[in-house]
């Protein structure tokens, strides 16, 4: 899949969750750290190939994700599996920690499970499409849904950019109109400065 569509998955698996389990009270600095690390656990996956957005926007970063890339295995390997998930969790854990002191005020542990959250989603996403996802890596064996190969997705094409895109867009449409009067309860009542 592509970044746009994993950015649109990641957020919509976050609203869900949020909106089945609300925060008891969450400070305005914690949701919009978390959003922001529930955009980038949704495209992490993907920094195992040198066409990422980190290494596109980095000085030489075509020739550093190349390097990176191989670190991890190549595209498809490492950083799409349950290890590589639990590997940059606690990497993304350990940056948090490190990084807290800066922003004393926001709850790291809602940041990281919205990270989680976000890298979650792109497994689960990438495993529709052709390529499938080695989530059980040492084995190496690739799964997708639906089983059949020729039946799943070919990112980038038409049925990911007109149909899938478009699924999730009208999905969080439907579920914001839906959910308006507890949405509405939850930025008055639940987020605090
Ligand atoms: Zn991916």
């Amino acid at each position: 899949m592509t970044a746009r569509t994993h950015d649109v998955a990641a957020i919509t698996v976050l609203a869900v969750i949020v909106l089945l389990w609300p925060p008891e009270t969450i400070r305005l600095s914690t949701v919009l750290i978390a959003v922001l690390a529930n955009q980038l656990g949704g495209v992490a996956p993907d920094i195992d190939q040198p066409t990422a957005p980190l290494w596109r926007n980095l000085p030489s970063g075509h020739f550093v994700g190349r390097i990176f890339g191989k670190l991890v295995g190549g595209h498809r390997f490492l950083s799409h599996s349950l290890l590589g998930l639990a590997l940059f969790s606690w990497l993304a854990n350990l940056l948090l920690r490190f990084t807290h002191p800066l922003m004393p005020h926001v709850d790291i542990t809602l940041v990281w499970y919205a990270f989680i959250i976000g890298y979650a989603s792109h497994l689960a996403m990438d495993t529709l499409t052709k390529e499938g996802v080695p989530w059980l890596l040492p084995i190496p064996f690739k799964f997708g849904i639906p089983p059949l190969k020729k039946f799943r997705i070919t990112t980038g094409h038409a049925v990911e950019n007109l149909v899938v895109l478009p699924l999730f867009i009208l999905f969080d449409v439907w579920l914001f109109a839906t959910h308006y009067n507890l949405l509405v309860m939850l930025l008055h009542q639940h987020i605090v400065r």
